[in-house]
Order: C-alpha cells, then structure tokens, then sequence
C-alpha cells in the first residue's frame, strides 16, 4: 500500500452492557422528538424496553420487517412514518431492520439511530439494499448511514447459536475483503486485523455458552470493527457470490458466507499476501493455530458448526456454470481476476466443504 484515500463518515458510537438504556437520550442528542421504532419479531422483548424507556418520544412501532427489503415493506415503513408524523427513525435488530430503516431514510432523508443486534455490520455502512421480485439492487448514500449506533452486548445474547456462529462469518468476510480492497487505508488495515482478533477470540466463547457477555461483547466489538471496514471499502468476488447465491438461488446471507468463506480466501491469498498475513496475525492473536488464513477460518468454522459446504444448503451442483457466469458479469473488484472458471472452481470447492490447500 503506498498512497491511499481514507474518507471516514461519522456515525456516533455508544457501545457497552447496558447501553440501551441511553437511546432517549442519544435520539434527544440527534433533536429527534417522535421517532418510528422498527424492530422484527425476536427483537419485540428488547424494542418492548427500549419503548417504553421512549415514553412521549415514541411516535409508533413498525414491525414487518423482512430480509433483503421489498419494496412493498418500504413503502409501508414510509407510510408508517408519515402516519405518526415521525422525524426519525430507531432501527432495532439485525441487518434486516436497519435495511428497513435505511429504506425509510433514502426516501425521507430522516436521521436512523441503529441498534444491531446481530453481527452484520449494516448500521455503520451508508449502504442501502431493495429487493423487486428476484431483483435485489444496492447503493450507498450518505443519508442511510445511522447518525448514531448504540451497541448493547445484552441485546445479543438471545441470538440463537446458529445465526450468531454465521453472522460472525459473515463479519469475518467483511474484514477479509476490506483487507484486499483497492480502497483500503492504513487505519482500516489495522481496524479490521483488531476485528479478526475480537470475532475469532469471542465466537467460540459465543457458541459454548450463548450468555457468556463477555464474549458477546467481544464478538460485538468484532462486528463494530468490521461493519465499519465494509463501510469503508468495497467488497470483491466473495460477497458478490454470496449476493449472486442468494438472490438467484434464495441461500440464505450470512450461513453462505460461512461456507464460501475459505474457499475465496484460499483462491485469493497468492494475490493478497498482506490481507492473507492480517488475517493469519489476527487468528493468531486470538489464541487460534492458523498456518494460513484459509485453513485458519475454515477450522473457526467447524468449531462454531457453521454450515461447510454450499451443498447443506441446497445449492444444485448444476447451477455452478450460471452462478458464475453472473459473478463474473457483475466485476466485483477482487485482487485476483475473476474469470468464470476462477469462481467454478471456488463454487465446486465450497459446493464440498473440504478443508482448503
Ligand atoms: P436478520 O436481520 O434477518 O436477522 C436474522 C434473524 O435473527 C432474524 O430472524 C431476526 O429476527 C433474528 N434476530 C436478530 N437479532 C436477534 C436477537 N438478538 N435475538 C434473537 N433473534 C434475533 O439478518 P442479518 O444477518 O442481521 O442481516 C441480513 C440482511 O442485512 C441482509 O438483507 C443483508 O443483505 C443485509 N446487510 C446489509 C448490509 C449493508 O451494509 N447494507 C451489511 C450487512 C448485511
């Protein structure tokens, strides 16, 4: 790396146990005086909380959050806002509620207070994401960026096993690509191999005892560091496979992440060697054996019981050809070229499982 942009936008970050606590305060800090709560169904005992610590500041509650946003869902979210006359928004919930504020946000241009409680790292990206039928279209604009991100390890610890294990891969892919982009910055380089540490070091922690808070918050930290890396920079082959497997194959996000995972950071290490060195530095730093990155993640996979292969998940061998045909249309900037055998050949290897190299 030799010169490098580093253009960070400001999102205010309150993280700590407890800290949930302290949205009305943060959404008075923001001027918002009557904000639309959007949560999704396992989140209503948290948002049931932080509503009532709202009290007059609650101008009502959206609930029918779904992954990947339709465009019916934010068109009734907006509709929800101008219903109650809201002048902001508090997403509470995984990357599907903070979608469904962020929807809100590029129509209306209102201020979204996030409140993650899952790892997928969307409340510190100005990335927005609408789904039209089979259709999902993407884009950033600075008006989505939460103002502010209230990161409470409490929030986490009813997240099932399952879903914890794949979201923190999916974090851990944020932080893989972020290494290897062109954009990355000499601080980014360093925040993301600290978000390797903190993930590796706390998901384990997370899956043998899911109330264990001092995991959870380490995780927690983890996923912080590594939304803000996604943020940042820009994502390569690996996430535009996982976009391409599920939209066109309805795979689910963050469980296609972990299985794809090491085949991309096997494919991509001769091409990335200073990404490939953070990412064994980091594994290593957390007290894991990692003689390369892409055996050191494969086998954090199998000790969390993340998915391995892309065949658990259903995904057809006979759709290899198509699916990286569309990858490869879609020119994800990746250190290595992306050519269509190139991405046959990590979808067969992910279609297994098998340890990499
Ligand atoms: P999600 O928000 O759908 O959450 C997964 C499941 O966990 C849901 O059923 C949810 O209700 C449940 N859940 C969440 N928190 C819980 C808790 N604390 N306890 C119990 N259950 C809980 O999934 P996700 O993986 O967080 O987000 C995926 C979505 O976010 C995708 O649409 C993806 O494209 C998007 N995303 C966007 C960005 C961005 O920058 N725009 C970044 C990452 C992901």
């Amino acid at each position: 790396m030799t010169g490098f942009v580093h253009d960070s936008p400001a999102a205010r970050v309150v993280f700590g146990v407890g800290a949930h606590r302290r949205v009305a305060a943060e959404l008075e800090r923001l001027g918002v005086a009557r904000a639309l709560l959007v949560h999704g169904g396992h989140e209503t005992a948290y948002a049931d909380q932080v509503a009532a610590d709202l009290g007059a500041r609650l101008a009502g509650r959206f609930r029918d959050v779904v992954m990947h946003v339709p465009v019916a869902t934010a068109r009734a979210a907006v509709a929800s806002c101008a219903e109650v006359r809201a002048d902001g928004v508090v997403a509470l919930g995984g990357g599907s509620a903070i979608g469904t504020a962020k929807a809100v946000a590029l129509e209306t241009g209102l201020p979204v207070l996030a409140v993650p409680t899952t790892y997928a790292g969307s409340e510190m990206t100005s990335i927005w994401g609408l789904t039209d039928g089979a259709r999902k279209t993407t884009g950033r604009d600075p008006r989505v960026l939460p103002r502010t991100v209230v990161y409470d390890p409490e929030l986490t610890l009813s997240l099932p096993v399952d879903v914890s294990a794949a979201s923190g891969m999916n974090a851990l892919a944020h932080l893989m690509e972020a290494l290897y982009s062109p954009a990355v910055s000499p601080l980014t380089a360093l925040a993301a191999e600290e978000g390797v540490r903190a993930l590796a070091g706390g998901l384990p922690g997370v899956v043998a005892d899911p109330r264990d808070l001092g995991a959870r918050t380490d995780t927690l930290r983890g996923a912080w560091l590594a939304g803000w890396a996604l943020g940042m920079t820009t994502m390569g082959v690996h996430h535009k496979i996982c976009h391409v497997l599920g939209g066109g194959w309805g795979l689910p996000h963050a469980a296609t992440h972990a299985a794809v995972l090491p085949q991309v950071a096997a494919h991509n290490a001769d091409a990335a060697p200073a990404a490939m060195t953070r990412l064994v530095r980091g594994l290593t730093a957390a007290g894991r054996d990692a003689d390369t990155a892409a055996g050191g993640l494969w086998e954090l996979g199998r000790e969390l019981g993340a998915p391995a292969s892309l065949s658990e998940l259903g995904f057809p061998a006979e759709a290899v050809g198509e699916a990286a045909r569309l990858v490869v249309e879609g020119r994800p900037p990746n250190p290595r070229e992306v050519t269509v055998d190139g991405v046959r050949d990590i979808l067969e290897r992910a279609l297994a499982g098998d340890r990499p190299g």
